[in-house]
């Protein structure tokens, strides 16, 4: 039996990476830390009835209880997704993003590598879960690679670039046995209502108005959530300790796209009572500040190095996220009732 210690598993990545490593890796026990912020949700991992998996409700940041789980267990890994997640909460409040993105990876990074000196481990691993958006922005061409620069423009990327630094210079000055993965935008079931396409499912299945960012030209690659846990179950069995690896979908899309697609999905599946078109509730908002324009993955490494690749076409990813969504009205009415209004964030 491995013990996995997973961070933020009661979050969207999270959840869904517990549910599919419990159902297909019956050597593996999981502890998941979560602080339970408005973004984490017990509901998520309800269905798990086995003995392999246990919830610790705390703060990546905490010295003491993080330490206190690295005496009580003997992992052998760690998968760091805990994170404040959403750019325009960055926007206007980026205190509690340096805090838990910087100051939690932090934490943990020590408490791994003391762990590592006391235990001997030899094939312990640090798997940090990252994003493309440390890249910066793309123009109309090109796409990222392993080796480009970092050039983060909200408060959210930029602390996950530092935490991204601070993971490799654990592994250079340390030798900490890290791994990092850069994912490009992930969609699919158990998202927060407050990201583009759950909002839009939502907002259109409520025959509320859809709001655009801009003009809605914003362009960014789409991989389906199990696809990108599947992917770090990848890196974690098999990728190279102290490499990088970008994840990505191919799957470029411009945000107009997303919610007209989202449309003439719900269009089929939930025709409105006049037969209208949900594409009518859509209607252009004031962009985001500093609002990256395009992004776009190169995931070659990943796929000819470790051999993955995804499952899902953006087309097929999404008709079963808004199935998803559709089943499970009590999932995110509960959300919508009790912690998030869909007030608009982060317009300076
Ligand atoms: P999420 O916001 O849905 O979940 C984050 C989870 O972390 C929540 O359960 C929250 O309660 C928990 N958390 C927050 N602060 C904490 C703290 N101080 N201590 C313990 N737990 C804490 O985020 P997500 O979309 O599931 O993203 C997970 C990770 O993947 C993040 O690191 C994010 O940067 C990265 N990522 C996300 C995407 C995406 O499209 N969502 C793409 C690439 C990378």
């Amino acid at each position: 039996m491995k013990t996995i210690l997973v961070t933020g598993g009661c979050g969207f990545i999270g959840s869904n990476f517990i549910l599919n490593l419990l159902q297909k890796d019956s050597s593996t026990h999981i502890i998941n830390i979560d602080k339970l912020t408005y973004a984490g949700n017990l509901m998520n991992l309800a269905s798990i009835s086995n003995n392999r998996y246990a919830f610790v409700k705390g703060d990546i940041c905490n010295k003491g209880l993080i330490e206190s789980l690295f005496n009580e267990y003997n992992f052998q890994s760690v998968v760091h997704f805990a994170a404040e997640s959403h750019v325009d909460r960055s926007i206007d409040g980026p205190d509690e993003f340096i805090q838990t993105n910087i100051v939690g990876t932090l934490n943990l990074l020590e408490h791994s590598r003391k762990f590592v000196l006391k235990s001997k481990k030899k094939d312990f691993k640090f798997l940090h879960v990252s994003t493309d958006e440390v890249y910066g922005s793309l123009g109309d061409n090109g796409k990222f690679f392993e080796n480009t620069p970092y050039a983060p423009s909200s408060p959210y990327s930029a602390s996950k670039a530092g935490s991204d630094h601070l993971v490799r210079a654990w592994n250079k000055t340390y030798d900490l046995p890290i791994l990092i993965t850069n994912c490009s935008n992930n969609y699919g079931p158990y998202q927060f209502p407050e990201k583009l396409i759950p909002l839009m499912i939502i907002n259109a299945m409520n025959n509320k108005p859809l709001p655009v960012y801009g003009k809605g030209a914003n362009v960014r690659d789409w991989l389906y959530v199990l696809d990108h846990c599947e992917a770090l179950s990848t890196v974690l069995d098999r990728g190279e300790i102290g490499q990088t690896y970008n994840v990505g979908g191919d799957n470029e899309v411009k945000n107009i796209d997303v919610v007209e697609a989202i449309c003439d999905i719900l269009d089929n599946l939930m025709p409105k009572a006049n037969f209208e078109s949900h594409k009518e509730l859509i209607y252009f908002v004031k962009d985001r500040p500093g609002h990256d324009f395009r992004y776009a993955i190169d995931a070659s490494k990943l796929k000819s190095n470790l051999g993955w690749a995804p499952k899902e076409s953006f087309e097929s990813g999404l008709e079963k996220t808004i199935q998803w969504y559709i089943n499970n009205v009590d999932w995110w009415s509960t959300i919508l009732d009790n912690t998030y209004r869909q007030e608009r964030l982060g317009v300076v």
